[in-house]
């Protein structure tokens, strides 16, 4: 780990403004990620400002209906939050799913947005890798290539976004609530992650120096009808192979809004609307669940090590759908 320097900021334009005065500057929240980067030279910052200390520590109810968790809520106090518990348990188990239960207590929900790959040849300096040294190559694509990307993938890089919680965010179609010096905005959350194109460096829509003060949660959780499925090569404490979020309205027997989003596949939680329309409008007894997942999945290319992902991701899926129907569609 190289020497830098740290400061504690107190409020939001302080922070901002010692973010601008250096060259290579760094947030902190939780440290959980970025901490591993820094040792092992992946991220290198000459200066850090740590956030802690700014007000975004809460989870309140907007008047119009919806939920606003604080980027610095801790993924343990968003999952175990009663009120994400009663309105978007699809949120809650997808977090419940990931890390361990010491480092949901540290990372933040903002930090969750911004984790980066896990692809091994990203961590490993003395490999080519164009996410951490652009124009290097990619040692992934002859490499061991198991855990990555089957769809939205470049000839640059092949990597993943590692997180359960982004899965669930794009399901419930949240908003990334982001502030800088030059004011807010709101990012809609199929827009803040971005695929690798010729420019893997570069993960998200996120400007230099602005930071995420909160996520927005619309008025609908699919609280009745959700499912989170996570296959991973351990029970605990393993990145997934393929996840899948399915959140669903139903009255009447009729499915009225499904929303599904694909973990562990590509560059961004995997979301193809035309395959959720196909759901839209539909009773429970008709949908035809093999025709989602080949809509969700068209395109998919395996790789050498990875082509086992493309029937696991269609069977998880259907496993998905059939979990957040429930009983309503066998009755
Ligand atoms: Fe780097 Fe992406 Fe290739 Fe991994 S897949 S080595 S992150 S360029």
């Amino acid at each position: 780990m190289r020497p830098f320097t740290l400061e504690r900021a107190s409020d939001i334009s302080s922070a901002i403004e010692a973010f601008k005065a250096h060259q290579q500057s760094q947030f902190i929240g939780g440290g959980t990620n970025l901490v591993d980067l820094m040792r092992a030279n992946v991220v290198q910052a000459e200066h850090v400002v740590d956030i802690v200390g700014l007000p975004w520590h809460e989870i309140s109810e907007r008047e119009d209906g919806g939920v606003r968790i604080g980027s610095l809520v801790s993924n343990a106090d968003v999952a175990w939050n009663p009120l994400i518990e009663a309105r978007y348990p699809l949120l809650a188990k997808a977090i419940l799913a990931g890390a361990s239960p010491q480092l949901r207590n540290m990372a933040t929900t903002g930090g969750n947005l911004l984790q980066r790959t896990r692809c091994y040849y990203f961590y490993d300096t003395a490999t080519s890798c164009n996410k951490r040294n652009p124009g290097s190559g990619c040692a992934a694509k002859a490499g061991v290539n198991r855990i990555h990307a089957i769809l939205g993938a470049s000839e640059s890089c092949i990597a993943v976004h590692p997180s359960d919680m982004c899965v669930a965010l794009a399901a419930l179609e949240a908003e990334v609530r982001v502030v800088s010096d030059a004011g807010e905005r709101l990012i809609p959350f199929a827009d803040f992650h971005r695929l690798p194109g010729d420019s893997p460096e570069i993960d998200n829509n996120l400007q230099a120096g602005e930071l995420i003060t909160a996520v927005e949660l619309p008025k609908q959780g699919f609280a009745q009808h959700f499912s989170y499925i996570k296959i991973r090569d351990r029970q605990s404490y393993a990145f997934a192979l393929v996840s899948v979020a399915v959140g669903l309205h139903i009255e009447g027997g009729v499915i009225q809004k499904a929303r599904i989003a694909l973990g562990g596949v590509a560059h961004k939680p995997w979301r193809r609307p035309e395959a959720e329309a196909l759901l839209e409008n539909r009773s429970i007894q008709s949908i035809d669940a093999r025709a989602v997942a080949d809509l969700i999945l068209e395109g998919a290319q395996g790789l050498s090590f990875n082509e086992f992902k493309i029937p696991l991701a269609r069977r998880a899926i259907g496993r998905a759908l059939e979990e957040a129907l429930g009983q309503e569609a066998l009755s």
